[in-house]
């Protein structure tokens, strides 16, 4: 069972309705090379860190609840340099067969449908972070002010022994361009 080194890579193929029989908690990151649909929405993810525990609630349902720490690079919308966008979702589905299941389900859960067994956790990984994503983005301070010292990545880059951080290296060598 999963003992949950915060280290650990998320599985991506699951069974979550068999997880939530077994009470699973699963912690750990995410392969962010492998979320083509935060790509097309110019969405730079360098981390995901995650948290979700699987249970079955009092009222029977299959239920996931838990966070998402999401590291992102997004475009300003006023000077279009990336800034750096930390989001912290809050997960709270239960698991249903179908749309007509999503209609009977209590308030506090968002559903998650998953018709047959095996899922994709990066999928809903991804929609999760579509839905949290702000609409527009903004420099706090004037643009330029914050920008434009490219090398305060590189040092951070040094002293933090994660390799999300190998992201943001290919990120600078593409807006060398
Ligand atoms: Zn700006």
């Amino acid at each position: 069972m999963s003992d949950g080194s915060s280290k650990s890579m998320l599985p991506r193929y699951i069974d979550p309705r068999r997880f939530c029989q077994q009470g699973v908690v699963l912690r750990g990151f995410a392969a962010t090379g492998e979320m083509p649909r935060l790509t097309e929405h110019n969405v730079i993810v360098e981390s995901v860190q995650a948290e979700l525990a699987f249970a079955i609630d009092e009222q029977r349902e299959r239920s996931v609840k838990g966070k998402l720490a999401v590291k992102t690079q997004l475009q300003c919308q006023r000077c279009l340099e990336l800034m750096p966008v930390d989001l912290d979702c809050d997960v709270s589905l239960a698991i249903v067969r179908d749309e007509e299941g999503s209609r009977n389900l209590p308030g506090i859960y968002d559903p998650w449908i998953v018709d047959g067994e095996e899922t994709d956790l990066y999928a809903l990984i991804e929609e999760e972070v579509l839905l949290n994503l702000p609409f527009v983005v903004y420099h706090e301070d004037p643009c330029g002010e914050s920008v434009g010292n490219p090398d305060a990545f590189a040092e951070e880059g040094e002293t933090n022994k994660q390799n999300p951080f190998q992201v943001l290296k290919q990120l600078k060598d593409k807006t060398k361009i």
